[in-house]
């Protein structure tokens, strides 16, 4: 598995200031896709032990918010372990701390029963969709991508969306 970057402090995804990785590989190929770069699954760096303990090292201050995961497609069945290795090692080091992460896979059709969503706290779901584009979104490209409370969904058996106010 491999990375395309790491952002130590990102104030774009996700709330207050957070630290940042953005996998590398995706099969979505959406129209006007924010990230082309990270399409492709041999480009980027190799995704380590080493890339984990960089992350919870930048991480471990108390300005830092939390942990967003984007990509590329961090769900895809060649990333999704890496990615939930590195949410399980963070949440077990920083509870405190939120990890959110964005995906062109949904919640309850693809991704709901797998391992990695129980080290989540928010999911970011849905391709981004050029004609539903809206800048006045938060966190989001476009309004079918939905902003997700992965344990409250998870426990409730349903979809629990968080609004914009509440993110
Ligand atoms: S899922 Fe994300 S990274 Fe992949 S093509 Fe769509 S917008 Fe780009």
């Amino acid at each position: 598995m491999r990375y395309n970057k790491i952002r130590k402090m990102d104030i774009a995804n996700g709330p207050g200031v957070r630290v940042s990785i953005f996998m590398q590989g995706c099969c979505f190929n959406c129209k006007n896709c924010f990230n082309p770069e990270t399409h492709d699954f041999n480009g980027g760096k190799e995704f380590s032990d080493e890339t984990i303990e960089h992350i919870l090292s930048i991480s471990d201050k108390e300005f830092i918010k939390g942990l967003s995961i984007l990509g590329g497609e961090p769900m895809h069945p060649k990333n999704i372990d890496g990615s939930g290795k590195l949410a399980k090692v963070f949440k077990t080091r920083f509870p405190e701390k939120t990890v959110w992460v964005w995906t062109g896979f949904l919640f309850d059709r693809d991704l709901k029963d797998k391992e990695a969503l129980k080290y989540v706290d928010v999911l970011v779901d849905g391709q981004f969709v050029e004609e539903l584009k809206n800048p006045l979104l938060k966190f989001r490209g476009s309004s079918n991508q939905r902003i997700i409370d992965v344990q409250k969904s998870l426990a409730e058996g349903k979809v629990v969306v968080l609004s914009d106010e509440q993110v």
